[in-house]
């Protein structure tokens, strides 16, 4: 029986206890002595905080998350005042003012042929959403052969089952649920050489004209199939930030227009100024059918996201009450007014601050100092796009579960961590995504730590 005191040793002993229960994510859970997860008790701006107080930069903005540093005092106040005014009302049949202002806030900064919008709560379930709408939509106008998706391959959509059947089958074990899985034709496009630091002018022509010829002949065998093609515009991110080519992008635009295939633009972790732009479409001329927003929405304090469509899409749904054809899908949190006000506060901030400014700066300021690590010989392929800068390990190939890979990632992340910096390889690829907030001599001070850590590796 629980006691009405409980002492010191109590509480010690019960999140002794706590901690053994949790199950956490992307986690192999047999763990050894060193990977113990860490203790947050609070972060402020671009770092976290252990209780012990020894001080980390997120160098990887809480998972892609943070746009505008954490625990930023708009934010929290918006959160706060709209927690007690109104918590939560279902969505279905019942609508509220946090929601209309973000959809009406949102609609300028976006390509303006997507004017309807839809709720749901995280990453995966805006891609579900996308994905079904895409079908059904195809379906709804007579195209009942478009049953299948196409993406490009090392793309990354989520691991909810609708995500993980468009992601890379090759990409963390989605191999194994391959029998559970949506039919999926898969691109492959090359990286842009433009993004290398240091690179030479003439890879590009070859480059596009590859691209351009894989293009055409994915759609000239699959287009007719495809009820949706999925992406993520100009960097794969969980895929090894593989950044590539805006052109490309229009290509395949330009495809799907011939084949009557729905674009689907994955901008779930591109958007909101991460790459310099608001979303990374602004540096191509293509407006896709459909966007998957989330992470940066609420600049990563509450889930949230958002998937648009445009009036074509939304008007394939129209019909009377009997006809079947509206889009039944919904959860228990759709367009929570709590989440949807902290949205609002931080689209706020990009006019305030403002946001998309000091994205640009503090992208110059990674280009040139992260550009400094191709120096280092063990990193080849030194990249940037934006805000996020990225190389890869030399002469490890990561194979699907191969050991060593994982090793020397753990490894700079362990070391890095001691020396008050959060990054987190995937594989062999090393990266940083910082908030936008970042002070340029802050993240000017964390590549020249990660520079020394590499030297004594
Ligand atoms: C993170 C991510 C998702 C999934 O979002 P969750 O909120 O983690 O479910 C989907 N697409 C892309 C491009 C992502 O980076």
């Amino acid at each position: 029986m629980k006691s009405h005191q409980e002492s010191p040793q109590d509480l010690v002993s019960q999140k002794h206890r706590g901690q053994k229960m949790i199950w956490h994510p992307f986690t192999q859970m047999k763990v050894g002595e060193h990977d113990h997860p860490l203790f947050i008790e609070r972060a402020e701006g671009s770092f976290l905080f252990t209780p012990e107080g020894h001080k980390i930069f997120d160098g990887i903005s809480s998972w892609w998350t943070c746009i505008h540093g954490h625990s930023h005092p708009k934010l929290t106040h918006a959160l706060a005042s709209q927690a007690a005014k109104l918590d939560h009302v279902m969505f279905a049949g019942f609508t509220h003012d946090p929601a209309i202002e973000l959809c009406s806030r949102l609609h300028s900064w976006l390509p303006q042929n997507l004017s309807h919008c839809f709720f749901s709560d995280d990453g995966s379930t805006a891609v579900e959403v996308a994905l079904k709408m895409a079908f059904q939509g195809q379906q709804q106008r007579g195209l009942t052969h478009k049953y299948k998706f196409g993406a490009l391959h090392h793309g990354y959509h989520g691991d909810t089952l609708g995500a993980v059947g468009v992601g890379e089958p090759g990409n963390f074990y989605a191999e194994l649920f391959s029998p559970l899985l949506l039919k999926c034709e898969r691109l492959s496009v090359a990286e842009d050489p433009r993004r290398i630091v240091h690179h030479q002018e003439n890879d590009l022509d070859s480059v596009l004209e590859l691209d351009r010829i894989n293009v055409q002949s994915f759609f000239a065998q699959f287009g007719n199939e495809l009820a949706g093609f999925i992406l993520e515009p100009l960097i794969q991110c969980a895929g090894g930030m593989r950044m590539w080519c805006p052109e490309t992008l229009e290509e395949i635009r330009h495809q799907c227009d011939q084949y009557d295939v729905f674009l689907i633009a994955d901008e779930i972790a591109t958007g909101f100024g991460r790459t310099g732009t608001f979303l990374a479409l602004d540096q191509t001329t293509v407006q896709p059918d459909i966007l998957c927003l989330s992470k940066g929405l609420t600049s990563g304090v509450l889930p949230l996201s958002m998937t648009w469509a445009t009036d074509a899409i939304y008007d394939l749904f129209l019909g009377t009450s009997e006809s079947g054809k509206a889009f039944l899908h919904g959860h228990s949190f759709t367009g929570n007014p709590i989440a949807c006000s902290v949205a609002n506060a931080s689209l706020k901030l990009f006019d305030e601050e403002p946001v998309l400014h000091k994205s640009q700066t503090l992208s110059d300021v990674l280009r040139t100092n992260w550009g400094t690590l191709s120096e280092m010989p063990q990193l080849t392929n030194v990249r940037t796009l934006g805000t996020i800068g990225a190389a890869n390990f030399k002469s490890m190939n990561p194979g699907p579960g191969e050991t060593k890979s994982a090793t020397i990632g753990q490894q700079i992340h362990r070391k890095l961590l001691k020396e008050g910096i959060l990054v987190r390889p995937i594989g062999t690829m090393l990266y940083l995504m910082p908030p936008l907030s970042t002070q340029p001599d802050t993240l000017k001070e964390a590549i020249f730590v990660i520079k020394n850590a590499l030297k004594t590796l």
